[in-house]
């Protein structure tokens, strides 16, 4: 069985979000604690833990959600932002179904902390 997440929620609508994006194969929506003036999660609408669970099968999905958040940081008005999957609670992850932050509307320091 699938785990339930805050993020199967929010696509369930039994959550609310701030959704900017949606399509058949992913949802995006304003992140509820931004680090930035613009802060988005773009989740599949398939459940997947995280990146490492990703399987070939799942390569269109992968490159779908990479055009996707190109699209929605453009359409944010930005022209520099930064795209960033945490994989695993070292990594910073905390919410256990696959999202791809796009974040940016400020000067983005490297390295990430
Ligand atoms: P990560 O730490 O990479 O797993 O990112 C999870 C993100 O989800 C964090 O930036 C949280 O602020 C964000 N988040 C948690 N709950 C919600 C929610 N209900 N709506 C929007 N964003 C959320």
């Amino acid at each position: 069985m699938t785990e339930e997440t805050i993020f199967s929620r929010i696509l369930k609508g039994e959550i609310p979000c701030d959704e900017v994006y949606n399509d058949s194969v992913c949802v995006a929506f304003r992140d509820i604690q931004p680090q930035a003036p613009v802060h988005i999660l773009l989740i599949p609408r398939k459940p997947m833990r995280s990146l490492q669970d990703a399987e070939p099968e799942d390569k269109e999905l992968l490159g779908h959600l990479l055009l996707i958040s190109s699209k929605i940081a453009q359409q944010q008005g930005l022209d520099n932002w930064r795209t960033v999957i945490n994989t695993g609670a070292e990594a910073g992850q905390t919410v256990f179904h696959l999202h791809l932050h796009i974040i940016g509307g400020r000067e983005l320091k490297w390295p990430p902390g």
